[in-house]
């Protein structure tokens, strides 16, 4: 590196500073980001509702479409046999990802909603009872909370969720408390979609195991920022989205331990999910396509295979310290703003900027934003609890990704300054 490169890396910040990350070249990969809105540069800080997709994901589904499409497990054909293979080729890229112990862990499904309620539906009926405990904390998302729920009304359960602090954070010592005789598994979110808290999930498994307690990890937030190992974690069922980490919509991970899985009934009864059918008995399959009835969605799969592979050839640690410069900066920058107050100050955070001006409504917010090609979410952020916590009917949220810039935050600054003019 030359000197004046390595200066101008020094004036950027540390994440460029050792020419690893370059952002410009990382933006040239995603066509969407060269978009103009309404005359303006996109700028795209909705992350936490979709993310966008890299040039090789869409690459990897045209190529899919055009040289590989027939369906899998079924054929004898070539191109049965060819799509097969990268369909299950996918599923041993995401069990890389998660560093699973098997591909057998490793379900795919619609996404995060459909994982959880695929637990709740196998294992939570054939293991929680009438007056059992599920036990899920106060920043949950709708799709962690619903499900659960659902059963508790079907078996006479209840749920239980661990309050949450001024600050966003969970507290530990009442998690620690309601963590009792009568829980049968714990629900967590690894990142907050509302908040951006990062939850010590370790820490809140290793007590969970301690009582006998299986733990789910909504990792929805997370894997698009960190790297995660199951392994390290020991969680016993970890969910995620394809679309939230560069891959496609309509596809997702449910990670489960061997052990748990195997025990499990299925969850939909339909073709791939058996060994034999007659009238009188059916044989399931082995995993994971005991859970997989009907056909996948293959090209997701092999998309999401592609989103997975671009990441982590970036290096998630590389992403993780790159984002967390510009959360700072973003941190620092709006919460200067006069009558600006952010919802969600955890030591702990990732990916998420919730905030309120004054009494402006966030919808008014995010509109006056759009105006400028500015995207972000308003609202409840499908966690309800989370604003009751708050007092309050909505927040407007700016969510990175790791193709966010400094420049980018400077111009949400700019805009908010537009939204304080408008309603001065
Ligand atoms: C988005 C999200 C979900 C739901 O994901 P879907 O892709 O809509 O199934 C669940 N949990 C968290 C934390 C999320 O951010």
């Amino acid at each position: 590196m030359t000197t004046a490169a390595r200066k101008l890396g020094a004036e950027r910040g540390p994440a460029l500073a050792h020419g690893e990350f370059d952002v410009q070249r990382i933006r040239a990969d995603f066509p969407i980001l060269q978009k103009k809105i309404r005359g303006k540069p996109l700028v795209y800080l909705d992350n936490a509702a979709t993310s966008q997709k890299p040039r090789a994901v869409i690459d990897a589904l045209v190529r899919y479409y055009e040289e590989s499409n027939s369906n899998v497990h079924r054929g004898v054909h070539y191109l049965s046999e060819r799509a097969t293979e990268e369909f299950e080729g996918a599923r041993r890229t995401a069990q890389r990802f998660l560093n699973a112990a098997s591909p057998h862990e490793i379900i795919f499904v619609r996404g995060t909603t459909e994982g959880i309620n695929l637990v709740a539906h196998s294992y939570g009926r054939s293991h929680i009872g009438a007056g059992d405990e599920v036990l899920i904390t106060g920043m949950e998302h709708h799709s962690n909370i619903v499900p659960w729920q659902m059963l508790c009304k079907e078996k006479g359960a209840t749920l239980r969720a661990a309050p949450i602090n001024d600050d966003g954070e969970l507290i530990f010592e009442e998690f620690a408390k309601l963590l009792g005789p009568k829980t049968r598994l714990v629900g967590i979110t690894h990142i907050s979609n509302a908040l951006g808290t990062v939850n010590p999930v370790r820490k809140i498994i290793e007590l969970a195991h301690s009582r006998n307690v299986p733990v789910l990890v909504d990792g929805a937030q997370a894997v698009p920022h960190q790297s995660v190992d199951v392994q390290a974690l020991d969680c016993d069922f970890y969910v995620f989205s394809g679309h939230k980490v560069f891959g496609p919509t309509g596809i997702g991970v449910l990670y489960g331990k061997s052990a748990l899985l195997e025990a499990m009934p299925p969850y939909q009864g339909g073709g791939d999910m058996i060994r034999s059918v007659t009238f009188e008995k059916t044989v399931y399959n082995h995993l994971p396509y005991k859970f997989e009835a009907g056909t996948p969605d293959i090209s997701g799969a092999i998309g999401l295979a592609a989103a997975l592979d671009y990441i982590t050839g970036i290096g998630l640690d590389k992403i993780a310290a790159y984002e967390h410069d510009v959360l700072e900066y973003a941190t620092r920058a709006v919460s200067a703003i006069p009558g600006v107050r952010l919802i969600g100050t955890a030591r702990e955070k990732a990916g998420v900027l919730s905030f309120l001006i004054g009494d402006v409504h966030p919808h008014d917010i995010g509109t006056i934003l759009d105006q400028q090609g500015i995207a972000i979410r308003t609202g409840h952020h499908c966690s309800q609890p989370v604003m009751e916590r708050f007092n309050i009917p909505a927040t407007a949220r700016a969510s990175l990704a790791l193709y966010n810039t400094k420049e980018e935050i400077d111009a949400l600054v700019r805009g908010i300054g537009k939204v304080r003019e408008v309603f001065a």
